[in-house]
């Protein structure tokens, strides 16, 4: 049969428009009337109809090559918006591939709603052999905060209402509904449809602390002779910059942000420890956790950490107090609420620190900051160019473009970006967060230039790119100011790495160090670069952020820059064969 441009719909069943409408018109005004502006996805078998009702109705939809990667969006725009990123997939394979992106949203406490199209429950549930069959929702359960299953019309806004308190309220998350569809399908009466959609009253209604919590952390914060706050990125997410900011300024306290906390505070600020972070470790006494888990990434508060340290830990999830270590003075709220309440507290109090604390940690930043210009100095003319070396022509550019938000993933890539460019706004940098996952680059750089309109720049090693780079036709599509740069060496960690079997076949960490990724960006329209110098490097990404139009920079790196695992080759376990990377 001839394929039609134009859907011929089933005459018998076909709905009578504006009268009557189906599930799918439904479940597009139900979002809209939530407040979502913005869909990511990738539509087919039965949820096609979805995103043109959405377009209709205007909201924007942006379909993705890879459903992962939509999610990946969504997850961005949650957790820079503070509403729920919205992902739109079909059955099985296309719920399973955006599945992984709601789990990591799970992970990193990023609200999002993965909807799904599904296949008739009652189908799937006698194990028939139907279209697509998967039991999505019991799939899903595990990795998300709540998992609603629409079998008729009449629930869909219902689902949407309670999805979207789910992924915002508390800890943020990710969300589920299985959108069967036969749901999808029903026909409505509009006026019948008209009386379901409700607005959620304080869908994110903020939880404040104890008083004996929080005069517990006054009190402990007050004895403090080296205190210190370390700001994670559930700080960043929650939007309190001005209370944050009163806390350090206020009582002179030093900040170390954690990966997309920094800018939270700015990363050159007098008060910032970023170069101290083993003094602050090694010496803290008490060290104010503001919306970071104590987790491998702060060495389960375990080791390193001074053996008397006492930690106040505010954060919304209760569960999160004494994962790895006794919180000494455990504050449970929202953090906007607990440090009003701390705030107020600390009025009138006399403080105990150390006058001395602060500035002997200004002293060591002021000389490792110096050892590190000077580092970054010595590779500045390295040929071929090394990750440094590129730095060195990135590292000024983003910093007097500090609106541009910055999305980074990569080994080297990841580790040496972090500790060059310095941030100095809040929630401008997005990475690979707490799974330090590789494969979240396009998907996030979209979802962070449809959420703020902002320019955004993503550092992408050349393995990481690889894991999302077709969706780089999405950026170009919809024409995003969004400029992406690639550190090619050649490999995963770097391009020299040996087959131990002395055959032909390419270690496992071997890519390709002549690849050409510009001309990737050349076949979807963007402006694209190959740089093999600083110099090129600078005028590319000079011009690329100021066109505000996709850009693609592919940065020939030594196939010898980069070392195995980045700054955390320490978590291999030992090697039992020699090999090079
Ligand atoms: P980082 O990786 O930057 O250390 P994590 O993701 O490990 O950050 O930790 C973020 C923490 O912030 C989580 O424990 C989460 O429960 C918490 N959190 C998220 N939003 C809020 C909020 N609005 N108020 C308080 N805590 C929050
Ligand atoms: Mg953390």
């Amino acid at each position: 049969m001839a394929t039609n441009t134009t859907t011929t719909p089933n005459t018998a069943a076909a709905p009578k428009f504006p009268e009557q409408v189906t599930g799918m018109y439904i479940l597009a005004e139900a979002l809209k009337r939530v407040g979502i502006t913005d869909v990511y996805g990738l539509v087919g078998i039965p949820v096609t109809e979805v995103a043109f009702a959405m377009q209709k109705i205007g909201m924007n939809y942006y379909g993705f090559r890879f459903e992962q990667q939509a999610g990946m969006a969504a997850a961005t725009h949650g957790f820079l918006t503070k509403t729920p990123g919205v992902l739109l997939t079909v059955s099985s394979l296309g719920f399973m591939n955006g599945l992984t992106a709601t789990t990591n949203a799970t992970v990193n406490c990023y609200p999002m709603i993965q909807i799904s199209g599904a296949s008739d429950p009652t189908m799937v549930d006698m194990d028939m052999g139907t279209y697509e069959q998967l039991d999505q929702l019991n799939t899903a359960r595990p990795f998300v905060k709540a998992a609603f299953r629409c079998s008729h019309a009449k629930d869909i806004p219902q689902a949407v209402a309670r999805a979207y308190r789910a992924a915002v309220s508390g800890r943020p998350g990710g969300v589920y509904i299985d959108m069967t569809t036969p749901a999808l399908a029903e026909i409505m009466d509009a006026s019948e449809a008209e009386k379901l959609f409700y607005e959620p009253v304080d869908p994110a209604s903020p939880v404040a602390p104890n008083a004996a919590s929080v005069k517990r952390a006054v009190d402990l914060i007050a004895s403090a002779k080296r205190p210190a706050i370390l700001l994670g990125k559930g700080a960043a997410y929650a939007q309190v910059d001005d209370k944050i900011k009163e806390l350090i300024e206020t009582y002179n306290i030093p900040y170390l942000s954690m990966s997309m906390a920094k800018g939270l505070m700015p990363d050159k600020g007098p008060l910032s420890a970023l170069s101290c972070r083993s003094t602050i470790m090694e010496q803290a006494d008490v060290v104010i956790v503001a919306g970071a888990r104590i987790n491998w990434m702060l060495s389960f508060g375990r080791g390193k950490w001074n053996p008397n340290v006492k930690f106040v830990q505010l954060d919304v999830q209760p569960t999160e107090m004494d994962r790895n270590v006794p919180v000494a003075a455990p504050v449970v709220g929202d953090l906007g609420e607990s440090l009003d309440a701390i705030l107020a507290g600390l009025k009138g109090r006399t403080m105990s620190a150390d006058p001395t604390w602060v500035t002997s940690l200004q002293a060591e930043s002021t000389a490792k900051n110096a050892k590190f210009e000077q580092r970054l100095k010595d590779a500045s003319t390295a040929s071929p160019m090394n990750h440094w070396t590129a730095l060195s022509a990135i590292k000024p550019i983003l910093e007097s473009n500090p609106d541009v938000i910055l999305v980074n993933e990569g080994a080297n890539t990841l580790d040496d970006t972090r500790d060059t460019v310095d941030m100095a706004l809040p929630r401008h940098r997005i990475d690979c967060a707490s799974w330090s996952i590789m494969g979240m680059g396009m998907g996030s750089t979209i979802g962070a230039a449809v959420a703020t309109g902002k320019s955004v720049v993503a550092i992408e090693g050349d393995s990481a790119f690889g894991f999302s780079g077709m969706d780089f036709a999405t950026i170009c599509r919809y024409d995003l100011p969004c400029t992406v740069v690639i550190f090619n060496n050649g490999g995963i960690y770097n391009g020299v790495g040996v087959n131990p079997s002395g055959a032909a076949a390419p270690a496992p960490t071997t890519l390709d160090i002549n690849a050409r990724y510009d001309k990737l960006g050349d076949a979807f329209g963007a402006k694209t670069y190959y740089v093999t110098t600083p110099q090129e490097l600078t005028t590319a990404l000079t011009e690329a952020i100021a066109s505000r139009k996709p850009c693609l920079i592919d940065v020939q790196l030594a196939a010898d820059s980069g070392k195995e695992s980045g700054h955390i080759g320490y978590l291999n376990p030992a090697p039992l064969i020699q090999y090079t990377v």
